[in-house]
């Protein structure tokens, strides 16, 4: 549907890329591909002869739409609908934001919330079901963690969903044997589907694409994709709801369950089936990664492996055998030892494009062997925001292998810019904005220890609309060349031209898929 626009955009700054940046003032589209950059008397021209639209961009500055590597699309669109507790600073606070949240969605049945972080607690501990019990009354409550690794459950939610019966590490006990509420890893997905947030899916995607396409970005690497929200995705798409595009990796259930009868490339340009995901490790925030040596901050633990090797090689195996792009979640330095070794045995090449998701704390042997391999680094710049405490968490000696983006680049690994979203903002401002500072104005000591691996802002616009593209498998998409989709985003400020302080207010005032606008 979207591929039937044939339009001229004329009178923009348009950059056609980043890789050096090409600008032009004129672009022709038909069916949805661009034809023709350059002179835009020319490119009306040839739209003109074949009865197609004028776009005056008045001057305005275009770029190819943004392409968000990894992000979860079902979480998304249900975070949308859920309180929002991020930056929450205490307990108290938690309490507050959560009364706020019920008092203007008073028919909520289940309260679900994201993004609070214990570290930023002034209590300094986590918190409990006891904490929130009385402000959520009588529904569950759900409510996850910043890294969406944890999540603290009410006494209602603990009940209903059984997990007050689960005997394992990680579910948090208080020394008198009592869960306290705090579930980690598998629990946090197993509490959220027992309690039914799966509901009204359909419509949480589509929102979470509206939403996405609002921000500029035109295509998604939709990662850890379960079989419900493969089956509602698929619903939109044949109901030509989906605005924006959207590249699948499986998650290993679903990918079990599927594989036999979708094969990749399954789809067509708005939506493809494209890899299968796995999550080997945890997250840094809940201390759940896994790395070589212990944390600094907690020489008792270096975090887990969630898989054994065999069962990782087994699955990850038969859908490169089957043609399923690899893209596997490696945030310590243990754990991307055990993907690196993962895809020397499977013998992958460049033209696999196998991935590495976060790729957080990688030393230097490591990225030599990524460059080796083609393996690409998809990469949350915002994270070094976000994770403002990780010093502590891997102690001075190991800074340097943490967040490494300058040195990936430099070394030759392919980088691919994304969100995690809703685990980071979707704005791609915002991750252009760390990127390029690595918080630095924030006081983030990361980046005050690490200045050297911020990236300039033409080579973080390069991997955030190229790179993703290489990651995702997607040769029409990121570049505005002739031969490539006509998704574009027209802005209200030129961003190689905008200081870096200032990059986060640049506003995306349309965006277009295929030469048809799809925001506003
Ligand atoms: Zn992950
Ligand atoms: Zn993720």
């Amino acid at each position: 549907m979207v591929n039937t626009d044939t339009v001229a955009f004329v009178n923009g700054v348009i950059y056609t890329g980043f890789s050096p940046p090409r600008r032009v003032r004129g672009l022709a589209v038909v069916n949805g591909i661009v034809v023709y950059a350059g002179d835009p008397a020319r490119a009306a021209g040839i739209v003109k002869g074949l009865g197609g639209d004028i776009v005056d961009l008045g001057g305005k500055v275009a770029i190819p739409g943004f392409v968000d590597a990894h992000l979860h699309l079902d979480s998304l669109g249900m975070s949308l609908r859920s309180a929002d507790l991020r930056g929450v600073r205490s307990i108290a606070e938690l309490r507050e934001r959560i009364r706020r949240f019920l008092e203007q969605h008073p028919d909520t049945e289940v309260v679900f919330g994201r993004g609070w972080d214990q570290e930023l607690f002034k209590e300094g501990r986590w918190p409990t079901r006891w904490d929130i019990d009385d402000v959520t009354g009588d529904r569950p409550a759900v409510l996850v963690r910043v890294c969406g690794h944890a999540a603290l459950l009410n006494t209602r939610a603990l009940v209903e969903s059984g997990l007050i019966d689960v005997k394992s590490p990680l579910i948090m006990r208080r020394e008198d044997g009592e869960p306290t509420g705090v579930v980690k890893e598998e629990f946090v997905q197993r509490a959220i589907e027992a309690l039914g947030a799966r509901r009204g899916l359909v419509k949480a995607l589509e929102e979470g694409a509206r939403y996405v396409a609002a921000h500029g970005v035109t295509e998604v690497g939709f990662v850890s994709c379960n079989l419900d929200s493969l089956n509602a995705v698929m619903e939109l798409w044949r109901r030509g709801k989906l605005p924006i595009r959207v590249r699948l990796y499986l998650e290993p259930e679903a990918f079990r369950r599927c594989s036999s009868c979708l094969a990749p490339g399954f789809g067509d340009g708005l939506l493809r089936v494209t890899g299968l995901k796995v999550i080997v490790d945890g997250s840094l925030g809940a201390r759940t990664a896994w790395l070589s040596e212990p944390y600094a901050d907690d020489p008792s633990t270096r975090g887990s492996l969630l898989w054994s090797y065999e069962e990782l090689k087994e699955v990850a195996m038969l859908a490169f055998e089957r043609g399923f792009q690899l893209a596997i979640h490696a945030i310590g330095d243990a754990t991307l030892d055990i993907v690196l070794r993962l895809y020397r045995e499977l013998g992958v090449s460049q033209g696999d494009r196998a991935r590495v998701e976060h790729a957080s704390v990688a030393r230097p042997e490591q990225i030599a062997e990524m460059a080796k391999i083609g393996a690409v680094a998809v990469v949350q710049p915002h994270f070094v925001i976000t994770d403002w405490w990780v010093v502590r968490r891997v102690g001075k000696g190991r800074v340097t292998w943490v967040y490494p983006f300058r040195t990936m680049v430099r070394r030759g690994v392919r980088l691919a810019l994304s969100t995690d979203a809703p685990v980071e903002p979707v704005d791609p401002f915002e991750t252009l904005y760390a990127a390029v500072t690595r918080g630095i104005n924030e006081g983030i000591e990361l980046g005050r220890i690490t200045p050297n691996e911020t990236l300039e802002v033409h080579e973080a616009l390069d991997a955030y609309t190229r790179g993703s593209a290489y990651a995702l498998r997607d040769p029409m998409a990121g570049s505005l060349e002739p031969g490539h989709y006509a998704d574009l985003v027209v802005l209200s400020a030129d961003p190689l031209a905008t200081e870096p302080t200032k990059l986060r207010d640049i506003e995306v005032v349309e965006t277009y898929v295929g030469g048809r606008r799809v925001y506003p």
